[in-house]
């Protein structure tokens, strides 16, 4: 689960971890309203959406008097601002930051995430920060620095020692770089997040570090120990189909291609997924149904699916094993009919009540193609999809 920069120095002011003064705002009246609460100039206005690259696209801007701060208001608010991470299609910008502006002196990294391959916490650094950090780790890997934390050990001194040598701090940022690293694994451990990252971690010209970005995402397993976390959901950035399919119990996730894919079990829709690829083709969607689907929900799944305008065919691969064949067979029909499905349809069923389910779509008078193995599905839908809508 991701979060909004401002919603991450929230949590950064409650372990103590310098930020900059700053007020969140929802409106351009609302931005110049709090702009003289947060500093006498200058300011900075930040766009708040769920992507990084803001800077470079536009969505960050200095501002040194107040004309210079309407401008930037009202260039940033309600802007389509596209960053590497946004798409081509880029995001809305419905919040904003208004931050006191810093004195840079020096921009750094500092990050925490989950090592998979390891098991193990990672703490990245680096004397190279700011908003190139991607291109550092890409030609420059030896300018970053890595450390792992055993989970049942915690972060040790030595470890927080190493990394401040390492990274060259003296005076006062020597003896706030292990502090503000320590808060962070804190944050990171107590709110369950799976990245939590300050980029910059500026030095001031006054000789102290300040974070001056905060990202922080949570660990979407541990959510519901957080009840605070729903508060902080930005619906402008959730996908509706993704939403929509939550509320049904779906795991769905969208994707890029045109063939919507109906699957049950994650192994399966995986596999499904990379065979369409085989084939040539490219799906639209993971959806994984779940083990025991009723017909309602796979109607739903079925809705859901058809609401992407992208989807030029659809694949049905399931396996019947506590699922049954007839119950989808069923559901499929339900759906087809109910919302008048004009996209080719590909349906490929193995397991129990096979023959029933093979059936009722036989009966139906739908125009559904039958396949009887995943690579002859496969080649089929892939197929289909090239014939278009
Ligand atoms: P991102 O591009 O989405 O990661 O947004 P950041 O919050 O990291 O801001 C991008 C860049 O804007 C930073 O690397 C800084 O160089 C600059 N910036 C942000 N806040 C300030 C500030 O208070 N003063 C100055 N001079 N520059 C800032
Ligand atoms: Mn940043």
């Amino acid at each position: 689960m991701k979060i909004h920069e401002y919603q991450g120095k929230e949590i950064f002011r409650r372990y103590q971890i310098p930020v900059p003064a700053g007020k969140a705002a929802f409106s351009v009246e609302e931005a110049l309203k709090v702009a003289p609460e947060v500093s006498k100039g200058p300011w900075v206005v930040k766009a708040q959406i769920h992507a990084g690259g803001r800077g470079k696209g536009g969505g960050v801007k200095v501002a040194k008097a107040v004309d210079e701060l309407k401008a930037a208001v009202t260039k940033i608010f309600g802007m389509t601002l596209v960053t590497h991470q946004t798409g081509p299609e880029g995001k809305v910008v419905k919040r904003l930051l208004i931050e006191e502006g810093a004195d840079i002196a020096a921009e750094y990294y500092l990050a925490l995430t989950l090592d998979r391959a390891a098991s193990k916490i990672t703490i990245i650094a680096s004397q190279a920060g700011g908003m190139d950090i991607e291109e550092v780790a890409a030609k420059e890997p030896q300018k970053i620095f890595k450390e792992s934390i055993d989970p049942a050990v915690g972060l040790r001194d030595y470890q927080c020692r190493a990394l401040t040598a390492k990274m060259g701090f003296t005076g006062t940022a020597a003896k706030q770089f292990p502090d503000i690293l320590k808060k962070l694994y804190k944050v990171y451990w107590e709110c369950d997040c799976s990245l939590a990252e300050i980029n910059p971690l500026v030095l001031t010209k006054q000789g102290s570090l300040i974070a001056l970005d905060a990202k922080i995402n949570f660990d979407e397993n541990a959510v519901f120990r957080h009840l605070s976390y729903n508060e902080m959901i930005d619906p402008n950035e959730e996908d509706p189909a993704e939403q929509n399919a939550k509320k049904f119990d779906l795991s769905y996730i969208s994707l890029d291609g045109n063939i919507g894919c109906m699957v049950n079990g994650a192994g399966l829709a995986m596999g499904t997924m990379d065979i369409i690829k085989l084939e040539g083709g490219d799906p639209a969607n993971f959806l994984d149904v779940g083990g025991g689907a009723t017909e309602s929900k796979v109607k739903e799944a079925f809705k859901i699916i058809l609401q992407d305008e992208k989807v030029k065919a659809i694949l049905v691969n399931i396996f019947g094993g506590i699922m049954k064949c007839d119950v989808i067979a069923a559901g499929i029909v339900g759906a087809a009919r109910e919302l008048k499905m004009t996209v080719p349809l590909v349906v490929r069923l193995e397991g129990t009540n096979v023959e029933a389910g093979k059936r009722i779509l036989a009966d139906s008078g739908l125009a559904i193609i039958p396949a009887t193995g995943m690579k002859e599905a496969a080649q089929k839908v892939v197929q289909a999809a090239r014939g278009g809508r």
